[in-house]
């Protein structure tokens, strides 16, 4: 049984021309973008590094993680966001791999073969993501990193996340995301703790709506990156 949810394939499906309109749907995941890939520079030389990018949507983060000079691969299982991933990137001339495959099944595949894993944005939408953490380990070399992404799962998250995001600002569509798929860092930290990865820091994107910035923070109330190894 393949570890997703159709619905949730389906609403990402819908986004096909919108991916790389830093205006429409995706605008929060451009924004956000620039704070993730520092996030991961502080902690990882991309040069020449095997990547994968699991759920990589239309390709935000996976472009940047080539222009950084990584050698990278991206994967999901909605084939209108791969098209238009890898349409993009050929336009752009970018070398990237896309996939159109389970996280699971990829993993099973390539097992030791990453040096950097990264899934962001995507735990809170699949059915099982302690399954997703087992193929994330899978994937990683001894000592590889792995760099995660979620929203926290409090009265403030889903006031901000949910009912601000959502039905005040229109900075996503309503719908996008379902309060109960939320992660607590500390059930991330048991789930990777079960996939035998340690997760060593937490840093937060938190967002101002009147100045409408996004930016790496303490707080990890709401949108939170995690950074995690797999051991020697
Ligand atoms: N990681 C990208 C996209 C996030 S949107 C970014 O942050 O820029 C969430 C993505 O997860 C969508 O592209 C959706 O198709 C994908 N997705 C949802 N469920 C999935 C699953 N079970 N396996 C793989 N990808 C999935």
């Amino acid at each position: 049984m393949t570890n997703v949810d159709p619905n949730e394939i389906h609403k990402f499906s819908e986004i096909q021309h919108d991916w790389w309109n830093p205006l429409g749907q995706c605008a929060p995941l451009h924004e956000i973008n620039p704070l993730r890939l520092q996030f991961i520079q502080e902690r990882v030389d991309l040069q020449d590094k095997k990547v994968v990018d699991v759920g990589c949507g239309g390709g935000i983060l996976t472009e940047s993680l080539a222009k950084a000079g990584a050698l990278a691969t991206g994967i999901d299982l909605s084939q209108t966001a791969l098209e238009t991933a890898h349409v993009h990137s050929k336009e752009h001339n970018l070398h990237i791999h896309y996939d159109l495959i389970s996280a699971e099944d990829f993993a099973n595949n390539h097992p030791g073969e990453f040096d950097i894993v990264t899934c962001m944005e995507l735990l809170e939408h699949v059915p099982d993501p302690q399954s997703i953490l087992n193929a994330c380990h899978k994937l990683l070399k001894p000592n590889g990193k792995l760099f995660l992404s979620t929203i926290n799962r409090n009265m403030k998250s889903y006031a901000f996340a949910i009912i601000g995001a959502e039905w005040i600002l229109n900075l996503l569509p309503r719908g996008t995301h379902t309060y109960a798929k939320f992660i607590k860092p500390s059930e991330l930290s048991q789930w990777a703790r079960q996939a035998q990865l340690n997760l060593k820091d937490f840093q937060g994107m938190t967002y101002n709506p009147f100045t409408k910035i996004y930016k790496l923070d303490k707080d990890i109330s709401v949108n939170y990156l995690a950074y995690g190894e797999k051991p020697e």
